[in-house]
């Protein structure tokens, strides 16, 4: 599913097409699939929208968001199985949102695709933005982070660091594909309290999240077995054959080349680990923290 990178590369991908582009309409497509969340309305969207220029595209967190020249933005999350394209759509099935440009240009338009309908589209003023996705809502970028940042997350969370990950208001951008990669390559074991990190793991955590999201970008992001991410060109990301650990169960470690990757259930979702590589606490009744599954 598209975490940061792969909405990172959703947004290098169509911001140098439709930044600047005049928007004739922005509409559902027809799609007799579940309908996709969508606010306000179509026709609130309509009104709002059309004749504004699209003045900038960028991610927020694991969303796309569209800025126009009312000082409205779209913000698209695409979820599960969402896509922005600008062409050539995997079917036509299941495009769900298209967004028409002024002529002039080669590409006409922008398209959500969401083949599971899970994503959601919304079109916020500046306050309702900054309510849904402001500071308060969202910790800040993984991508931007500092030592001081986190440090902050072992102040704020006892939890086993794997999950801190995930929350999206400690850390902003990480899913639990990259959260393995990332704890493999820093090599801190994914049940360590948060709260218990040495300032020395602290520093190898910046530095590994900073390696696995900026070379996942710039393999265009993962595609996993289902197939469905692709970039804004409808092209796989190259970063699947690059996991370290994600789902390698059972495999010999890359890395060591000692260790079994073992798969393991934390907060309802799995994660991999080297045992070698990422040493610490074992699964125990007694000493499995919070959110051990
Ligand atoms: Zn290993």
């Amino acid at each position: 599913m598209p975490e940061l990178p792969e909405v990172e590369t959703m947004v290098r991908g169509i911001a140098p097409v439709v930044t600047g582009r005049v928007v004739r309409s922005a509409k559902p497509c027809r799609c007799r699939y579940r309908p996709l969340s969508i606010v306000p309305s179509p026709s609130v969207i309509a009104r709002r929208t059309k004749g504004t220029t699209l003045v900038s595209v960028y991610r927020r967190a694991k969303r796309v968001v569209l800025e126009l020249s009312s000082g409205d933005r779209f913000v698209i999350e695409p979820r599960m199985t969402g896509l922005m394209l600008l062409s050539d759509p995997p079917d036509r099935e299941h495009l769900r949102f298209e967004w028409r440009f002024e002529d002039g240009e080669d590409y006409t338009g922008l398209w959500f695709w969401d083949r599971r309908g899970l994503g959601t589209i919304r079109l916020f003023d500046r306050d309702e933005f900054e309510r849904s996705l402001g500071s308060h809502k969202l910790g800040p970028d993984a991508l931007l982070m500092t030592v001081e940042d986190w440090k902050k997350i072992g102040e704020r969370t006892r939890r086993p660091i794997k999950v801190a990950l995930l929350d999206q208001k400690l850390v902003a951008g990480i899913g639990n594909l990259y959260a393995s990669e990332i704890l493999h390559l820093a090599n801190v074991n994914p049940q360590t309290s948060a709260s218990s990190l040495t300032a020395r793991q602290l520093k190898r955590l910046r530095e590994s999240t900073q390696t696995v999201l900026e070379t996942a970008i710039r393999y265009e992001g993962s595609t996993l077995g289902d197939g469905t991410y692709r970039n804004a060109l409808n092209q796989a990301g190259q970063y699947q054959n690059a996991h370290k650990v994600y789902d390698r169960a059972d495999e010999v470690c890359m890395t060591c080349h000692e260790g079994t990757i073992i798969r393991m259930v934390q907060a309802q979702r799995s994660t991999f680990y080297c045992p070698v590589c990422q040493p610490g606490r074992t699964l125990s009744p007694t000493r499995s923290g919070r959110g051990l599954g």
